[in-house]
Protein backbone atom coordinates (compact mmCIF):
# COMPACT_ATOMS: atom_id res chain seq x y z
CA UNK A 1 0.00 0.00 0.00
CA UNK A 2 1.32 3.45 -1.14
CA UNK A 3 0.47 6.10 1.98
CA UNK A 4 -0.95 9.12 0.67
CA UNK A 5 1.29 11.79 0.01
CA UNK A 6 3.89 9.36 -1.43
CA UNK A 7 2.01 8.30 -4.61
CA UNK A 8 4.75 8.22 -7.40
CA UNK A 9 3.88 8.77 -10.78
CA UNK A 10 3.00 5.76 -12.18
CA UNK A 11 1.58 4.30 -15.17
CA UNK A 12 -2.35 3.44 -13.32
CA UNK A 13 -3.34 6.73 -12.91
CA UNK A 14 -6.38 9.10 -13.62
CA UNK A 15 -5.27 12.10 -16.62
CA UNK A 16 -5.73 14.33 -13.44
CA UNK A 17 -3.54 12.83 -10.91
CA UNK A 18 -1.04 12.12 -13.94
CA UNK A 19 -0.82 15.68 -15.13
CA UNK A 20 -0.34 16.63 -11.58
CA UNK A 21 2.70 14.30 -10.66
CA UNK A 22 4.62 15.03 -14.09
CA UNK A 23 4.29 18.25 -13.47
CA UNK A 24 6.10 18.14 -9.96
CA UNK A 25 8.55 15.86 -11.46
CA UNK A 26 9.12 18.49 -14.66
CA UNK A 27 9.14 21.29 -12.35
CA UNK A 28 12.89 21.64 -10.81
CA UNK A 29 14.10 21.53 -14.91
CA UNK A 30 11.46 23.53 -16.93
CA UNK A 31 10.08 27.05 -16.40
CA UNK A 32 6.55 25.51 -17.86
CA UNK A 33 6.19 21.87 -16.45
CA UNK A 34 2.69 22.07 -16.33
CA UNK A 35 2.78 23.32 -20.03
CA UNK A 36 5.33 20.15 -20.76
CA UNK A 37 3.54 17.72 -18.84
CA UNK A 38 0.07 18.44 -21.21
CA UNK A 39 2.13 18.33 -24.74
CA UNK A 40 3.83 14.97 -23.73
CA UNK A 41 0.54 13.16 -22.78
CA UNK A 42 -1.40 14.60 -25.91
CA UNK A 43 1.91 12.72 -27.32
CA UNK A 44 1.47 9.53 -25.36
CA UNK A 45 -2.37 9.89 -25.48
CA UNK A 46 -2.59 11.02 -29.55
CA UNK A 47 -5.61 13.26 -28.32
CA UNK A 48 -5.72 17.51 -28.33
CA UNK A 49 -4.50 18.56 -25.02
CA UNK A 50 -8.21 20.24 -24.31
CA UNK A 51 -9.32 16.54 -24.02
CA UNK A 52 -7.48 16.88 -20.26
CA UNK A 53 -9.72 19.29 -19.33
CA UNK A 54 -12.93 17.54 -20.46
CA UNK A 55 -11.73 14.20 -19.43
CA UNK A 56 -10.23 14.31 -15.98
CA UNK A 57 -11.02 11.10 -14.14
CA UNK A 58 -10.86 9.03 -16.92
CA UNK A 59 -7.93 6.77 -16.21
CA UNK A 60 -5.05 6.04 -18.82
CA UNK A 61 -4.82 2.55 -20.16
CA UNK A 62 -1.02 1.12 -18.89
CA UNK A 63 0.33 1.39 -22.17
CA UNK A 64 -0.29 5.32 -22.98
CA UNK A 65 0.73 5.34 -18.66
CA UNK A 66 4.02 4.17 -19.80
CA UNK A 67 4.64 5.97 -22.81
CA UNK A 68 3.79 9.29 -20.60
CA UNK A 69 6.18 8.14 -18.22
CA UNK A 70 9.10 7.65 -20.58
CA UNK A 71 8.34 10.79 -22.27
CA UNK A 72 8.47 12.53 -19.03
CA UNK A 73 11.47 10.99 -17.90
CA UNK A 74 12.99 12.07 -21.34
CA UNK A 75 12.00 15.53 -20.15
CA UNK A 76 12.86 15.11 -16.61
CA UNK A 77 16.92 14.86 -17.79
CA UNK A 78 17.06 17.80 -19.57
CA UNK A 79 16.06 17.00 -23.37
CA UNK A 80 14.65 19.91 -24.78
CA UNK A 81 11.30 19.73 -25.42
CA UNK A 82 11.65 20.60 -29.42
CA UNK A 83 13.61 16.84 -29.52
CA UNK A 84 10.65 15.29 -27.73
CA UNK A 85 8.20 16.43 -30.32
CA UNK A 86 10.64 17.20 -33.26
CA UNK A 87 8.62 20.33 -34.11
CA UNK A 88 9.70 24.18 -32.91
CA UNK A 89 7.43 27.54 -33.18
CA UNK A 90 9.96 30.30 -34.92
CA UNK A 91 8.44 32.89 -36.50
CA UNK A 92 5.18 31.78 -36.53
CA UNK A 93 6.89 28.47 -38.46
CA UNK A 94 6.35 25.14 -37.29
CA UNK A 95 9.88 23.95 -37.51
CA UNK A 96 11.18 20.39 -37.53
CA UNK A 97 14.49 20.38 -35.35
CA UNK A 98 16.24 17.05 -34.65
CA UNK A 99 19.66 16.79 -32.01
CA UNK A 100 21.84 17.61 -35.20
CA UNK A 101 20.37 21.02 -35.15
CA UNK A 102 20.36 23.86 -32.13
CA UNK A 103 16.30 24.64 -31.13
CA UNK A 104 15.51 28.07 -32.55
CA UNK A 105 15.45 30.87 -29.81
CA UNK A 106 13.07 33.62 -29.29
CA UNK A 107 15.85 35.91 -28.48
CA UNK A 108 16.97 35.11 -32.60
CA UNK A 109 13.91 36.56 -33.84
CA UNK A 110 15.45 39.76 -33.15
CA UNK A 111 18.16 38.59 -35.82
CA UNK A 112 15.48 38.35 -38.45
CA UNK A 113 13.45 41.64 -37.57
CA UNK A 114 17.01 43.57 -37.67
CA UNK A 115 17.51 41.78 -41.21
CA UNK A 116 14.05 43.01 -42.44
CA UNK A 117 14.56 46.11 -41.65
CA UNK A 118 17.38 46.57 -44.35
CA UNK A 119 15.67 44.66 -46.64
CA UNK A 120 12.71 46.27 -48.16
CA UNK A 121 9.31 44.96 -49.19
CA UNK A 122 9.97 45.11 -52.98
CA UNK A 123 13.82 44.34 -52.90
CA UNK A 124 14.93 41.64 -55.15
CA UNK A 125 18.39 41.18 -52.48
CA UNK A 126 20.68 38.24 -52.71
CA UNK A 127 20.60 36.93 -48.86
CA UNK A 128 23.29 34.63 -47.13
CA UNK A 129 22.98 32.98 -44.12
CA UNK A 130 25.67 31.52 -42.07
CA UNK A 131 25.16 28.10 -40.10
CA UNK A 132 21.70 27.98 -40.90
CA UNK A 133 20.72 24.76 -38.66
CA UNK A 134 17.11 23.95 -39.00
CA UNK A 135 16.87 26.80 -41.70
CA UNK A 136 15.20 29.14 -38.95
CA UNK A 137 16.47 32.70 -40.28
CA UNK A 138 16.91 31.88 -43.31
CA UNK A 139 13.09 30.52 -43.97
CA UNK A 140 11.71 33.48 -41.91
CA UNK A 141 13.50 35.82 -44.28
CA UNK A 142 12.69 34.15 -47.14
CA UNK A 143 9.06 34.27 -46.47
CA UNK A 144 8.77 37.88 -45.53
CA UNK A 145 10.88 38.91 -49.00
CA UNK A 146 9.55 36.33 -51.33
CA UNK A 147 11.80 38.58 -54.43
CA UNK A 148 14.79 37.78 -52.64
CA UNK A 149 16.84 34.79 -53.00
CA UNK A 150 18.52 33.30 -49.84
CA UNK A 151 21.63 31.11 -49.66
CA UNK A 152 21.94 29.15 -46.34
CA UNK A 153 25.45 27.28 -45.59
CA UNK A 154 25.68 24.80 -42.74
CA UNK A 155 28.50 22.30 -42.14
CA UNK A 156 26.40 19.70 -41.06
CA UNK A 157 24.72 17.55 -43.35
CA UNK A 158 22.39 16.16 -41.19
CA UNK A 159 21.24 19.98 -40.26
CA UNK A 160 20.82 20.65 -43.32
CA UNK A 161 18.91 17.47 -44.28
CA UNK A 162 16.29 19.16 -41.69
CA UNK A 163 16.78 22.36 -43.32
CA UNK A 164 15.83 21.28 -46.39
CA UNK A 165 12.99 19.55 -45.15
CA UNK A 166 11.27 22.36 -43.40
CA UNK A 167 11.75 24.03 -46.79
CA UNK A 168 9.64 21.38 -48.49
CA UNK A 169 7.41 21.24 -45.84
CA UNK A 170 6.99 25.38 -45.71
CA UNK A 171 7.09 25.16 -49.61
CA UNK A 172 9.64 27.85 -49.60
CA UNK A 173 11.16 28.09 -53.11
CA UNK A 174 13.04 31.25 -53.04
CA UNK A 175 16.12 29.19 -50.49
CA UNK A 176 18.86 26.93 -51.45
CA UNK A 177 21.33 25.32 -49.23
CA UNK A 178 24.76 24.37 -49.40
CA UNK A 179 26.98 22.27 -47.24
CA UNK A 180 30.74 23.56 -45.96
CA UNK A 181 32.51 25.68 -43.56
CA UNK A 182 31.02 29.10 -43.23
CA UNK A 183 31.48 30.98 -46.86
CA UNK A 184 33.39 28.63 -48.19
CA UNK A 185 30.34 26.80 -50.36
CA UNK A 186 29.50 30.17 -52.07
CA UNK A 187 32.87 31.11 -52.46
CA UNK A 188 32.68 33.54 -55.69
CA UNK A 189 29.31 34.73 -55.51
CA UNK A 190 27.72 37.75 -53.90
CA UNK A 191 25.28 38.61 -51.61
CA UNK A 192 23.60 42.10 -50.57
CA UNK A 193 23.09 41.08 -46.88
CA UNK A 194 24.85 38.35 -44.43
CA UNK A 195 23.12 37.17 -41.00
CA UNK A 196 24.60 34.47 -38.66
CA UNK A 197 23.56 33.11 -35.43
CA UNK A 198 26.70 31.16 -35.18
CA UNK A 199 28.12 29.32 -32.18
CA UNK A 200 29.04 31.66 -29.15
CA UNK A 201 29.59 30.05 -26.22
CA UNK A 202 33.03 29.84 -24.35
CA UNK A 203 33.95 26.25 -23.86
CA UNK A 204 33.90 26.53 -20.05
CA UNK A 205 30.99 28.33 -19.95
CA UNK A 206 28.55 26.51 -16.91
CA UNK A 207 25.53 27.06 -18.87
CA UNK A 208 26.42 24.53 -21.37
CA UNK A 209 25.35 21.08 -18.96
CA UNK A 210 22.20 22.56 -19.32
CA UNK A 211 22.50 22.41 -23.05
CA UNK A 212 24.16 18.88 -23.12
CA UNK A 213 21.36 17.78 -25.72
CA UNK A 214 22.29 20.42 -28.06
CA UNK A 215 25.54 19.98 -30.99
CA UNK A 216 28.37 21.14 -29.08
CA UNK A 217 29.50 22.30 -32.66
CA UNK A 218 26.19 24.83 -32.89
CA UNK A 219 27.21 26.46 -29.43
CA UNK A 220 30.80 26.32 -28.46
CA UNK A 221 33.22 28.47 -29.83
CA UNK A 222 36.99 28.17 -28.41
CA UNK A 223 38.08 29.78 -25.10
CA UNK A 224 36.10 33.15 -25.00
CA UNK A 225 33.76 31.53 -27.35
CA UNK A 226 34.52 34.20 -30.26
CA UNK A 227 36.44 32.14 -32.73
CA UNK A 228 33.42 31.74 -35.39
CA UNK A 229 32.61 35.22 -35.21
CA UNK A 230 36.11 35.81 -35.79
CA UNK A 231 36.47 33.47 -38.60
CA UNK A 232 32.93 35.41 -40.13
CA UNK A 233 34.47 38.67 -39.69
CA UNK A 234 37.72 37.80 -41.37
CA UNK A 235 35.80 36.39 -44.36
CA UNK A 236 32.67 37.31 -44.85
CA UNK A 237 33.70 40.34 -46.70
CA UNK A 238 34.93 38.23 -49.52
CA UNK A 239 31.28 37.76 -50.42
CA UNK A 240 29.81 40.78 -49.57
CA UNK A 241 29.08 43.36 -52.03
CA UNK A 242 30.68 47.09 -50.87
CA UNK A 243 28.10 48.75 -48.47
CA UNK A 244 26.49 45.40 -47.84
CA UNK A 245 25.83 44.57 -43.94
CA UNK A 246 26.64 42.08 -41.52
CA UNK A 247 24.18 40.56 -39.26
CA UNK A 248 25.77 38.57 -36.37
CA UNK A 249 23.94 37.46 -32.97
CA UNK A 250 26.19 36.99 -30.02
CA UNK A 251 26.38 36.45 -26.00
CA UNK A 252 24.88 39.95 -24.21
CA UNK A 253 27.83 40.29 -22.75
CA UNK A 254 29.96 39.73 -26.56
CA UNK A 255 28.89 43.44 -27.15
CA UNK A 256 32.29 44.96 -27.21
CA UNK A 257 34.29 42.16 -27.71
CA UNK A 258 32.60 41.75 -30.96
CA UNK A 259 32.55 44.89 -32.27
CA UNK A 260 36.36 45.48 -31.65
CA UNK A 261 36.80 42.31 -33.93
CA UNK A 262 34.44 43.62 -36.44
CA UNK A 263 36.55 47.05 -36.66
CA UNK A 264 40.00 45.42 -36.42
CA UNK A 265 39.07 43.14 -39.06
CA UNK A 266 38.06 46.52 -41.68
CA UNK A 267 34.37 46.88 -40.57
CA UNK A 268 32.49 50.15 -40.29
CA UNK A 269 29.28 51.47 -38.69
CA UNK A 270 29.13 48.73 -36.08
CA UNK A 271 25.94 49.28 -34.36
CA UNK A 272 24.73 46.82 -31.70
CA UNK A 273 20.78 46.18 -30.77
CA UNK A 274 19.26 45.02 -28.04
CA UNK A 275 16.84 42.18 -27.39
CA UNK A 276 13.32 41.99 -26.32
CA UNK A 277 14.84 41.62 -22.75
CA UNK A 278 17.33 44.76 -22.95
CA UNK A 279 20.33 42.92 -23.32
CA UNK A 280 22.84 43.54 -26.23
CA UNK A 281 22.46 40.30 -28.61
CA UNK A 282 22.40 41.60 -32.75
CA UNK A 283 25.37 43.58 -33.87
CA UNK A 284 25.14 45.04 -37.79
CA UNK A 285 28.52 45.91 -39.12
CA UNK A 286 29.18 47.24 -42.82
CA UNK A 287 31.08 46.38 -45.47
CA UNK A 288 33.96 49.12 -46.00
CA UNK A 289 34.16 50.69 -49.43
CA UNK A 290 36.86 49.51 -51.81
CA UNK A 291 38.34 53.11 -51.65
CA UNK A 292 37.49 53.57 -47.86
CA UNK A 293 40.93 53.25 -45.74
CA UNK A 294 40.61 50.28 -43.66
CA UNK A 295 41.87 51.07 -40.16
CA UNK A 296 45.35 49.29 -39.20
CA UNK A 297 45.52 46.25 -37.74
CA UNK A 298 46.01 46.15 -33.70
CA UNK A 299 45.69 50.10 -33.55
N1 LIG B 1 21.67 31.54 -27.23
C1 LIG B 1 22.13 30.21 -27.06
C2 LIG B 1 22.25 29.90 -25.58
O1 LIG B 1 23.12 30.42 -24.93
C3 LIG B 1 23.41 29.93 -27.78
C4 LIG B 1 23.17 29.92 -29.24
C5 LIG B 1 24.41 30.04 -30.01
O2 LIG B 1 25.51 29.75 -29.57
N2 LIG B 1 24.26 30.49 -31.20
O3 LIG B 1 21.44 29.17 -25.11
Amino acid sequence: MVREGLVALNEFMDIGSALAMATERLRAGSDSARLDAELLLSRALDVNRSYFFAHPEDMLDPDAGRRFLSLVERRASGEPMSYITGEREFWSMNLMVSPATLVPRPETELLVERALMLIGRKAAMRILDLGTGSGAIALAIARERPLCEVVATDLSEDALAIARQNARQLDVPNVAFACGDWVDPVKGQRFDLIVSNPPYVAEADETLALLRHEPRSALCAGNDGLDAIRRIAQTAGEVLADDGRLLLEHGSMQREAVAAELQRTGWSQVECFNDHGGLPRVTVARKATADAHPPAIGR
